[in-house]
C-alpha cells in the first residue's frame, strides 16, 4: 500500500443507516456524527429546511406547509427522495470538503430490498463514494458488539432498533438465519400513546410518548412499579391541555402486546436454529443491540422467556456502527460478510 492509498484510506466512512438514528464512522477517527434519521421538509419550496436532531424537534410541530419525516420509518425506505437527500447531507456533513471520495459502508436493515439496496448505493454514489458495499445490520450489530463472527460458533444476536427488530443466528461471517419483524422501538412508543388515550383520555404526541418510555418504560416487572412520571398532553374531553401522572406498572403492562411480539420472534428463531448452534448460544448466550435494548429488563424478560442468558451490548445504539467501523478497518479478513448484490462495481 503506497502513501497515497494511506492517505485516502482515513477518509473511509461506516454508516448505520438506522430507521431512528443514523451514525457515521470516520476511519481513524471514530464515531463522528449521531444524528435522528429525519428531515423537515418545506413543501413550498420543496426544499430541506432541517436534517437530524434539528429536524426531530420539528416532529409535531410543523405548521401546514413543513413536514418532518422519518424516510426509513419500518424498516423500509418509505420515502426514497428524502431518504437519498438525508444520506447525502450526512457524508457531505462528515466529509469537510475533502476531494477523494470515499470507500462506505453502509448498514441497512436486513428487509430492504433489491431495488431498495441498489437505491441506497446510487444515493451513497452520487454524494461522492467511490466504492459503496452494503452489509446486514445483524452482522454489522454482532461485530460491533465484539462476537466473534469469524468463528465456526454460532452467536444470537438481537438488534431492536426503531423500527425493526433482527433476530439472526450467525457463524463464520455468516447468517445462517434471521428474521425480520416490523415491531422494535417506535410500536413500544404507539403503544404507550394508545394506552393513555383510552385509560387517561390523554393525547400525547409521538416524542412524549418516546420520553415516557425511556424513562419509566420497563419490561420486566421490578421494586419500581410505583415510580411515577408527569405526562403532558391534550385531554380528550374537554381539549385542553392536562398533566396526569403514570406509574412504571401501567405503563409496562401498555407494552405488553408489542414486547411479546418480540419474544416470539426470538423464540421462533431458536426453534430453527440447528443443533449445533444452539448448542452454542446455550453456552454463549443471547446479545441484545439496538435501542431498544436500553429498555428496562428487557434482557431479563428475554432471559426468562427463552432460558438463555441474554447479555445487552456495552454501547447498544453504536454496535451497528462500530461494526461498519470495525470492517473498514480489517477490510481483507472481513470482506466475506458482504453479499455478492451488495457490493458495488
Ligand atoms: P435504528 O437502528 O432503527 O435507527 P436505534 O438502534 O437507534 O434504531 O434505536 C432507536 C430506538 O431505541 C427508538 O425507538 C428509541 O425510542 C429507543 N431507545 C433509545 N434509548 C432508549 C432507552 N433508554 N430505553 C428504551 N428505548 C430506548
Ligand atoms: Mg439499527
Amino acid at each position: 500500500m503506497g502513501p497515497f492509498n494511506r492517505f485516502s484510506l482515513s477518509r473511509d466512512m461506516g454508516i448505520d443507516l438506522g430507521t431512528a438514528n443514523t451514525l457515521v464512522y470516520v476511519s481513524g477517527k471514530g464515531i463522528v456524527l449521531q444524528e435522528p434519521s429525519v428531515v423537515a421538509i418545506d413543501q413550498d419550496k420543496n426544499n430541506p429546511l432541517a436534517v437530524g436532531e434539528d429536524a426531530k424537534k420539528m416532529l409535531g410541530r410543523t405548521p401546514g406547509n413543513v413536514t418532518a419525516l422519518r424516510p426509513l420509518r419500518d424498516g423500509v425506505i418509505a420515502d426514497f427522495d428524502t431518504a437519498e437527500l438525508m444520506l447525502k447531507h450526512f457524508i457531505t456533513r462528515v466529509s469537510e470538503g475533502r476531494l477523494v471520495p470515499p470507500r462506505i459502508v453502509i448498514g441497512i436493515p436486513s428487509g430492504v430490498t433489491g431495488v431498495e439496496r441498489r437505491a441506497v448505493m446510487e444515493a451513497a454514489a452520487q454524494a461522492g463514494a467511490r466504492e459503496v458495499y452494503l452489509i446486514d445490520e445483524p452482522v454489522a450489530a454482532a461485530i460491533g458488539a465484539g462476537l466473534p463472527v469469524a468463528d465456526p460458533t454460532g452467536n444470537m444476536i438481537i438488534d431492536i432498533g426503531g423500527g425493526t427488530t433482527e433476530v439472526a443466528v450467525l457463524s463464520l461471517q455468516g447468517t445462517v438465519l434471521s428474521e425480520s419483524v416490523r415491531v422494535a422501538g417506535d410500536e413500544l412508543s404507539d403503544a404507550i400513546s394508545q394506552y393513555m388515550k383510552k385509560v387517561h383520555n390523554l393525547v400525547i404526541g409521538e416524542r412524549t410518548a418516546e420520553e415516557v418510555k425511556i424513562r419509566i418504560g420497563s419490561a420486566y416487572p421490578s421494586d419500581n412499579d410505583d415510580q411515577g412520571m408527569e405526562v403532558r398532553g391534550l385531554h380528550l374531553l374537554s381539549g385542553l391541555p392536562r398533566t396526569v401522572t403514570v406509574k412504571e406498572g401501567e405503563i409496562r403492562e401498555s407494552m405488553s402486546e408489542p414486547l411479546s411480539v418480540i419474544v416470539e420472534a426470538v423464540k421462533r428463531t431458536l426453534e430453527r436454529t440447528p443443533p449445533e448452534l444452539a448448542a452454542d448460544i446455550i453456552d454463549r448466550g443471547i446479545m441484545l443491540a439496538g435501542g431498544g435494548a436500553l429498555l428496562k429488563g428487557l434482557d431479563t424478560l428475554i432471559s426468562h422467556e427463552t432460558g438463555i442468558v441474554v447479555h445487552v451490548a456495552a454501547d447498544p445504539l453504536s454496535c451497528v456502527v462500530l461494526g461498519t467501523g470495525r470492517v473498514l478497518e480489517n477490510f481483507k479478513e472481513l470482506e466475506r460478510v458482504f453479499s455478492s448484490r451488495s457490493r458495488s462495481i
